[in-house]
């Protein structure tokens, strides 16, 4: 009747959402995805099955959270203006953010970025990598 160790029901939580580990990584301020063994596509956003070859066999790796901007545009709204970005992740995966920093306009297709949370820990947001520059 021993209580199961917290470890094993972690790796239980992980495999039935990989939504959840993904966002206990940004809490952490890391910027996770997966890896698929089988085919070794990375995979983004987090999901059960390999979308390349189908296989559950996906292993969680930290991202360096350097990436480069693939597509912009601003979007205006009530509260103002921001840019949508897809960042081209250095790691080989391609997701949706946004850049903080620069003026939404101001963001541009080949931008170098760096992965950030937001002060909350909820979110990946991106900043201009200045050494790049
Ligand atoms: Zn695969």
């Amino acid at each position: 009747m021993n209580p199961p160790a917290p470890h094993g029901v972690a790796e239980a939580q992980e495999h039935r959402s990989p939504a959840l580990t993904h966002r206990a990584g940004l809490s952490r301020g890391e910027l996770r995805y997966q890896r698929c063994a089988h085919c070794a596509s990375a995979v983004f956003p987090p999901r059960t099955l390999c979308p390349d070859c189908g296989t559950q066999q996906l292993g969680w790796e930290r991202s360096t959270g350097d990436g480069t901007v693939y597509a912009t545009t601003v979007v205006r709204g009530r509260d103002g203006a921001h840019n949508v970005v897809l960042v081209d992740l250095d790691d080989g995966f391609r997701m949706m953010s946004r850049v903080e920093g620069p003026a939404p306009q101001d963001v541009a297709i080949g931008d170098r970025v760096r992965f950030r949370t937001t002060a909350d820990g909820d979110t990946a947001v991106f900043e201009p990598k200045e050494d790049a520059r």
